[in-house]
C-alpha cells in the first residue's frame, strides 16, 4: 500500500498549512512532514504569503488503470 514510499519523495517542498491542504486533499499525493520536530516556520514555497513547514510528497502510483471500451 504504502510501497511508493520506498522511493525518495517526488518533490519536496515548504507549504503553509493552506497549500498543504490542497496536496492532502488530492488522492494522487502522498504528504509527510518531512521533519515532524521541525518548529520554525518558513515562508511557503507555493504561495510565498505564508508561513509553514517543510513536505515531502510523493506522486502515488496509478495502479487503477480502466480498461478501454471495446466497441
Ligand atoms: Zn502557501
Amino acid at each position: 500500500m504504502t510501497d511508493f514510499k520506498k522511493h525518495p519523495p517526488y518533490m519536496e517542498l515548504c507549504l503553509c498549512r493552506r497549500c498543504a491542504d490542497v496536496y492532502f486533499n488530492d488522492p494522487a499525493y502522498w504528504v509527510e512532514r518531512s521533519n515532524p520536530i521541525q518548529t520554525v516556520r518558513e515562508l511557503c514555497d507555493v504561495c510565498s504569503q505564508y508561513r509553514g513547514f517543510d513536505y515531502s510528497i510523493w506522486k502515488k502510483p496509478s495502479n487503477v488503470r480502466l480498461p478501454k471500451s471495446h466497441r
